[in-house]
Formats: C-alpha cells, sequence, structure tokens
C-alpha cells in the first residue's frame, strides 16, 4: 500500500550538497555488541532447529501449503458474489492439528467488526455468509458468527496428523462494498475482488495459528498455495487476475484473443480491448456466463477485478536477462483516467528496472496487471491504485506496489506483524527507483516530503517506538511511520554502511534463503551479519529495536595539527549517516560523507579526523533523507571566526 496521499505536488527540486570524498579517521575497533532482543518464540525456534542463528531456515524448518479450487459467480450491477471452494490443506508442521483458523477478511465489513476506523454506511455488508461447510465431505455446522469476525477457530472432527492433509469446501457469499478500497465496487459494473474467499490462517514454527485480527490498518500473512480459480462473469465482462489465464480462447472473441497473444511477446504496447470494441460488443464470448479460469501456483494469494468497460492494454519486458524471460504488463482503466494510458509503460519500465538494479533479482511472476480503482495496493501480480491528474505520482505510486512483488510476496513476509518488513522494503526501493529515475536531489527532496517530515518534525513518543513492536498493535503514525518511513531509512542507512556491493550480497542471499518461505526480522538482521562477516547488532539494535529517532548533533571541534577533530552525538539514538559541511575561510566549501560506521564502537558518541590544512570558518551537518529532528545543534563556527585571523 502506498499509505497517506498527501501533498502530490511534491517534485520541488532542492540542491543538496552529495558529494561523497575520503573521511577522516574512524572510530576504534569495536567490542563485540550484545545479541539482540529474541522473543520466547524466537530462542524456542532456534532449539527446535526450525530457524537458524546464522539466519538460515533451519534443519527442520517446515511451513504448511494448500490447494485452492474454487469457481466464484459474478455478475454486477447485482452485489452478491457466490463462490464454491475445496482447499486441500496439507499439516507439514510436527504437529497434531485438532483445529484450524479460518480467515473471513471481508467480515470487516459487518456492522460491529473491530476495526482502526470509522464505516460509513455504504461500507458496511453484512459480511461472508457462509452457506455450506464440510470436512472431508461430510457437512459440519458452522455455527453463529454473531461475535466472531474476520479471524474463526473451527473445530475438527478429527485430528490432522503430521504429514496429513484435510480437505475443506466452503459454499459461501458475500456482497461487494459500495465503498471501494482494498476491495469493493470502483462502478456499478467494476468490482474489484480481493481478500473474498474463505482461507486457511498460517499455522507456523513460531506462533502456531496466525489469529491476530483484520483491522483495516494492518495487512496480511499467507501461505505459499496453488489456486485453480474460475470466474464465472457475463458476457462484455472481463476478468484481470492473478496467475495463467487458461482458456482465453474461450473467453475472448477471435480479434482480441490475437492482441493479447501478440502482447505477451511484444515490446510495444497493444490495445487488446478499446471502449469501441465495448460498445460494439466485440471483446468476449457471447454467452450469459463465461467462465474465466486462473491458474497460479506456489503463490501467497488472488485478486481479480471484473468490468464490462474498462478498457485493457498489454505488453511485455524481459524481466530475466540470462533465460530472457518475460513478464506480461497489462493495465485496465476507465477511458477517461489519462495516466493509465501510460501505465503499461510504467508498468514495464519498473519491471525491468527492480529486476535489474534493486532489489536486483528477477521479477518472480508472469505477469503483472495494474487495475485503475482506489487502493493503492498490491496484491500478487495485480495493483489496484487510483487514477490522478499527475501522472508522475500515478508512475510513483505504480512502481511502489509492483516492488511489493518481492516484499512480501516473494518473500512470505507477515505484514501483519511485521509491516516494516515489506512496507519498508518497498518503500526503500521505491526511494532507489526514483533517485535513478529523477536524479538524487529531486527524489531526496521527494522522499523527505513524503515520507519522512511528518515523523520527524512530531515530538510524540508515538513516534519513537521501536521498529521492531509487534505491528499488530500498532495503528495511526506509531503504525505507519514504523512501517514505511523509519524502517526504509534503516534499510538505506545499512546500504551506506555496508556499500552497495556487499549490501546487495546479503540482500541477495536473503533473497535466496528466504524467498517462498516466513522470514523474520531475525532472519534478515542475522543473514546480514552471517554474509558480511560483521556482528552489525549495534547497528541494527540502535535503529530497530528502540525508542529513537534522528537527531546528530556537533558536540565539539577542536582544531588539530593535521585539521580539526569534530565530536558528534547521537541525541536521537538512530546510527545514521551524515554529511559534514565545511566552509572553509576563503569561502569554499566541501562534503565529507559518513557513514554509520562511525557509530560502530559507540552509538552515542563518534569522534570525526576532518584532515585540512585550510582555515575552517564552519562545520555543518546534512542529512539528506536522514532529516534531523533537532538543526539549532547542526553547526559548529570557532570561538574566534578563522576569516578574521
Ligand atoms: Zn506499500
Amino acid at each position: 500500500m502506498i499509505r497517506a496521499r498527501v501533498s502530490r505536488q511534491v517534485f520541488v527540486i532542492v540542491a543538496i550538497a552529495s558529494s561523497a570524498c575520503a573521511l577522516g579517521a574512524q572510530a576504534a575497533r569495536a567490542p563485540a555488541p550484545s545479541p539482540l532482543y529474541q522473543p520466547r518464540t524466537v530462542k524456542q525456534a532456534y532449539a527446535k532447529g526450525t530457524r537458524s542463528p546464522d539466519g538460515r531456515p533451519g534443519p527442520r524448518y517446515w511451513q504448511n501449503r494448500a490447494r485452492y479450487a474454487m469457481t466464484v459467480t459474478v455478475t454486477p450491477p447485482e452485489r452478491t458474489v457466490r463462490g464454491t471452494e475445496e482447499i486441500v490443506y496439507v499439516n507439514a508442521s510436527p504437529d497434531t492439528l485438532q483445529r484450524l483458523a479460518i480467515k473471513l477478511f471481508l467480515n470487516i465489513h459487518k456492522p460491529g467488526a473491530p476495526r482502526n476506523g470509522g464505516a460509513s454506511p455504504n461500507y458496511l455488508t453484512d459480511g461472508v455468509r457462509i452457506e455450506r461447510f464440510t470436512v472431508n465431505g461430510a457437512a459440519q455446522s458452522w455455527g453463529n458468527d454473531a461475535t466472531v469476525f474476520t479471524n474463526r477457530i473451527v473445530p475438527l472432527p478429527a485430528p490432522v496428523a503430521p504429514n496429513d492433509s484435510v480437505r475443506l469446501g466452503f459454499e459461501w457469499s458475500y456482497d461487494v462494498s459500495r465503498e471501494a478500497n482494498r476491495e469493493g465496487m470502483t462502478d456499478p459494473t467494476t468490482f474489484y475482488l480481493a481478500y473474498f474467499y474463505p482461507r486457511v490462517a498460517v499455522y507456523d514454527d513460531l506462533d502456531g495459528w496466525d489469529t491476530m485480527d483484520f483491522t483495516d490498518t494492518q495487512e496480511f500473512y499467507s501461505d505459499f498455495n496453488d489456486y485453480d480459480v474460475t470466474v464465472r462473469a457475463p458476457a462484455n465482462f472481463v476478468v484481470w487476475g492473478t496467475g495463467t489465464l487458461v482458456n482465453p480462447a474461450e473467453v475472448l472473441q477471435s480479434e482480441p484473443l490475437r492482441r493479447y497473444q501478440a502482447s505477451l511477446i511484444a515490446d510495444t504496447v497493444v490495445h487488446i480491448a478499446t471502449s469501441a470494441d465495448f460498445t460494439a460488443r466485440n471483446v468476449t464470448a457471447q454467452q450469459p456466463l463465461s467462465s474465466w479460469r486462473f491458474a497460479a501456483r506456489n503463490i501467497p494469494d488472488v485478486a481479480f477485478n471484473v468490468s464490462d468497460h474498462y478498457v485493457w492494454d498489454a505488453s511485455s519486458a524481459v524481466v530475466d536477462s540470462t533465460t530472457n524471460r518475460r513478464a506480461s504488463v497489462q493495465a485496465a482503466y476507465n477511458e477517461t483516467a489519462a495516466d493509465f494510458r501510460h501505465m503499461v509503460r510504467f508498468g514495464q519500465d519498473a519491471v525491468r528496472w527492480f529486476s535489474q538494479r534493486w532489489p536486483g533479482t528477477p521479477y518472480p511472476y508472469e505477469k503483472t496487471t495494474v487495475v485503475q480503482g482506489y487502493a493503492d495496493m498490491e496484491y500478487p501480480m495485480m495493483v489496484n491504485d487510483g487514477s490522478t491528474p499527475d501522472t508522475t505520482f500515478s508512475r510513483f505510486v505504480a512502481e511502489h506496489e509492483i516492488a511489493h512483488t518481492w516484499f512480501p510476496f516473494h518473500m512470505g513476509i507477515n505484514e501483519t506483524r511485521y509491516g516494516f518488513m515489506d512496507e519498508g522494503w518497498a518503500t526503500a526501493l521505491e526511494f532507489l527507483r526514483n533517485e535513478a529515475k529523477m536524479g538524487p536531489a529531486r527524489a531526496t527532496a521527494f522522499f523527505k516530503q513524503f515520507r519522512v517530515e511528518n515523523w520527524i518534525r512530531d515530538p510524540s513518543p508515538l513516534e519513537d517506538l521501536p521498529i521492531i513492536t509487534p505491528q499488530d498493535v500498532l495503528k495511526g503514525v506509531a503504525y505507519g511511520n514504523n512501517a514505511y518511513g523509519k524502517a526504509a531509512l534503516g534499510y538505506l542507512a545499512a546500504k551506506d554502511l555496508l556499500g552497495d556491493v556487499m549490501f546487495r550480497r546479503t540482500l541477495h542471499a536473503f533473497i535466496d534463503r528466504w524467498n517462498g518461505k516466513h522470514p523474520i526480522p531475525w532472519d534478515y538482521f542475522n543473514t546480514v551479519n552471517d554474509v558480511a562477516k560483521q556482528n552489525l547488532n549495534w547497528f541494527w539494535d540502535a535503529w530497530f529495536f528502540r525508542n529513537a529517532y534522528i537527531d546528530v548533533g556537533i558536540a565539539a571541534a577542536r582544531k588539530t595539527a593535521s585539521g580539526y577533530t569534530v565530536t558528534l552525538d547521537n541525541i536521537g539514538g538512530m546510527p545514521a549517516p551524515v554529511d559534514l559541511v565545511i566552509t572553509y575561510a576563503d569561502g569554499t566549501t566541501e562534503t565529507r560523507h559518513q557513514t554509520p560506521r562511525m557509530w560502530a564502537s559507540n552509538t552515542k558518541r563518534a569522534t570525526i579526523s576532518v584532515a585540512t590544512g585550510k582555515p575552517v570558518r564552519s562545520i555543518s551537518l546534512a542529512g539528506g533523507i536522514f532529516m534531523d529532528a533537532d538543526s539549532r545543534n547542526d553547526a559548529w563556527t570557532p570561538a574566534q571566526p578563522a576569516a578574521r585571523r
């Protein structure tokens, strides 16, 4: 998700000093830092061997999975969606399961559901109606849902032993919410279906069943499953969705089919279905209901968009230069949305850039489809974004959501509890992408305004909670800034600390070790320590585990035989990089970049040697995106100005 859609007139050019020079003497060699705080669940995982203290999955790592086969019927403008589903849930855990946790996320729409925000009449529905529930083919009572909302514990008639499986059947229906957000009715005949099917919650090696409520702030936590989904929709409705469209020849007329197939290997944008095509009923098979069948393997979720008038553009991009594998890039939108006419191009650029540069591993799916809606939200192979009059902003939002393909989907992150491994990474990748696309100065100005200022200018203790705080209990600014800006700055500070080559090596090791699994923050921190062969716990601890913010001040500076010694205090606690901007008596200036390494031996105080033969008029601090909470302590001038000497 993009979060905080504030101030779009943000592309102000701000010049910042960014030249990096060789630095002076660094801090003395650090004593071994203390171990990071570990919850007891993490200690138990190490003891059981499901995770390793070096950051790898342990020799006894396991995770459960399922196969979902479902048929969903959606007939706009009728708002009722009906589904049947069979889930084969495989228990790979060493535990015998006496019960299951079932997620019914759309019960967030029920009156009385616990949620972090208010609910308008158009948002409310009567939630998910479970009309039939079977276990291994035998009908079971579903019971009363009056006070059970997004998470329901279901006892099993017989336990599921390790390495055994259970077959669940659901018939359900729900009414699409009139007020669209992450899902719902975008217009009377455009429905976005997400989180719409009953699913088995994650059962993992740390917490057992995920029983966290969905309260509309946090995001999700999903197993890697196989999906076979048939969406039945009336003639002239196109269905876009996660996974391979298995039967395009059955649902499309011959000309759109030809265009669709051409788009899969095209570099140019193909208009598969235009408004004129819809008006002439030239797009879909002309039968009362068509069955659009999608298949996806080893993926955390599926989402679909259904519309009878959204135009459909597509092209493709090479996302793996070693195999020349292409990903399809599609867009579906109201023809009046001018920004979306560029969306396939934006998507092509994004999947290429993220594949090649940062994170620099190939886009892991066969396609992405950017759909116009109101969510600014990511789904596997799908993006749902609002249209804006600022095309540059629209590009930025689409790229952020596409970056989520790696974090959380490819990496299987528990977004509900550790949103900073999801939003923090997408936000860091967003900055790196903008830096390449618009240049460091504009990217820095935008990032400061959109991601940092609201946090760093707010002295509330809510802003200083440790990033590691389980995010399922947070809301408001305490949730948002921990998940997005503070965490992104932490990852970018680690990049500055390690340098690009080593940072990339550690990031790729983390992706290699954990894609398709469920990494937790300790797995990331320990992987970096392991691969870089550096104990960076002093850095992780100060940035992610403490009540902290960024405030670096100049405590003192003194003249030495070889130049100056500058003493910096880390008042806010976060070990941020900083530039020393030195203004000489002759009016020239020089910028000397200090990485967070300066705080390695003492996270509270650092001493920097500035070798120079020239008299200094002033020394000041510039943090760039690492904005400083108190600028009053950021400059030093000699007691007797050098110019008068
Ligand atoms: Zn996001």
